[in-house]
Order: structure tokens, then C-alpha cells, then sequence
């Protein structure tokens, strides 16, 4: 099996990583949420770091896709996620 095959590319960093180490965010209809298990599909997108994730609601206002998902509600749900993969 290629690992290649399950790596996807940080939005904000725009490194690749396996996407196990990855956040995903999911946008279903008309709710963002984080999707833990890779299954909802629906629009997403991958974050790589708490830091990222940073990143991405400071520059939101810049960059569309962003401010599509990501929220300030998501932020602890996301940092406690992401502590869990470390
Ligand atoms: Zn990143």
C-alpha cells in the first residue's frame, strides 16, 4: 500500500501529511463541524496544527475558503483534537 495515497495537504501550511495526523473540517449543508472520523464528506478541508488553525482564524478575513469554515467555536474542539494526535 502507498502512503502517498493518504496524505493530504494542510491548508494553511500547505505541507502534506498523512491525513491520521490531520484535522479535518467538513461543511454539511449549512453547519461546519469537525469531522473526527473522515466520514461525513461534504466539502473539507485539513489542518495540521493547533498553530494552523491559528493561523487560519487570524487570516480568515483574507482568504474565502477559510472564513467558509472555520469559526471561533470550532477552536477548542479543534486544539483538543489535535493535542490528542501528538
Ligand atoms: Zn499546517
Amino acid at each position: 500500500m502507498n502512503d502517498k495515497v493518504n496524505e493530504r495537504m494542510c491548508v494553511v501550511c500547505r505541507n502534506m501529511y498523512n491525513k491520521n495526523k490531520l484535522l479535518r473540517i467538513a461543511k454539511i449543508k449549512d453547519s461546519v463541524i469537525i469531522d473526527e472520523n473522515y466520514i461525513s464528506g461534504g466539502r473539507g478541508l485539513y489542518i495540521c496544527s493547533i498553530d494552523c488553525f491559528r493561523k487560519a482564524t487570524e487570516n480568515k478575513k483574507m482568504n474565502r475558503a477559510l472564513k467558509f469554515f472555520i469559526n471561533d467555536s470550532l477552536f477548542e474542539k479543534a486544539e483538543e483534537i489535535l493535542n490528542g494526535k501528538r
